[in-house]
């Protein structure tokens, strides 16, 4: 049994999670995407109609509420919130653009943060996230800082969200990912930054195979 964690953190759309789900399989491990289960979060939150901006509510919310993420025959990860398969309906603009909100509620970051650590605790998983790197997993064997240019983000992501069918104007998108990432650089708890320990890699110019490869290439053979 493999029992070394990786943490990968990064901005939106950096890339992180499609490189992630592929080291995970080159590599035999477990892949968490942390993002998700904020996400699953929100779209309860949206659901209940409870105020995104209200700490306690949240919290009380978080307490209640079970996300678990699984693996489709077809390899899909599957996101359950409270049992109900989420995984298309956390990804929808309405739930991007107030995710960022409720990731800042500490009490919501605590429960969260709990639940990684606890699916990482027997190691072997490849995680990613925001604050993977400092605060979930600082004992991770290699950790990682994905990032690009605001421009080649909003690109790929735009890309992505065509593909899956949603007609969302570019220009709106861009300016999505600049506030996420604003919000998410600048809350008080757990902020998005990059580990003192972290590699940083830089994906503009570079097709997936090739980031893969540079990530790859510091990961040493005992792995
Ligand atoms: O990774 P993804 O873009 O799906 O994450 C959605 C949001 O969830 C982020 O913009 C951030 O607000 C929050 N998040 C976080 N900490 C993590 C993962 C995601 O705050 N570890």
């Amino acid at each position: 049994m493999n029992r070394l964690n990786i943490a990968i953190d990064g901005p939106a759309g950096a890339g992180k999670s499609t490189v992630a789900k592929q080291i995970a399989v080159k590599l035999g491990l477990i892949y968490i995407d942390t993002g998700a289960m904020y996400r699953a979060l929100t779209w309860k939150a949206l659901q209940n109609k409870v105020s995104i901006t209200d700490a306690a509510a949240l919290t009380k919310l978080a307490a209640a509420t079970e996300v678990v993420l699984s693996r489709a025959l077809t390899g899909q990860l599957v996101v359950r919130c409270d049992g109900v398969d989420v995984s298309d309906a956390i990804r929808t603009p309405e739930v991007s653009s107030h995710v960022a909100e409720l990731a800042s509620c500490p009490g919501v970051r605590r429960r969260l943060v709990e639940m990684q650590q606890h699916m990482a605790a027997q190691g072997g998983v490849i995680m990613d996230g925001r604050d993977i790197g400092s605060t979930v997993l600082p004992n991770a064997a290699y950790k990682f800082f994905l990032t690009a240019s605001l421009a080649e983000r909003a690109r790929r992501r735009w890309l992505e969200l065509q593909a899956s069918g949603y007609q969302i104007e570019y220009q709106d998108l861009e300016a999505e990912i600049a506030t996420r990432d604003r919000q998410d650089s600048n809350r008080a708890v757990a902020p998005l930054q990059m580990a003192p320990d972290a590699i940083c890699i830089n994906s503009d110019g570079l097709n997936l195979e090739q980031v893969i490869d540079k990530i790859l290439s510091y990961i040493s053979a005992e792995f």
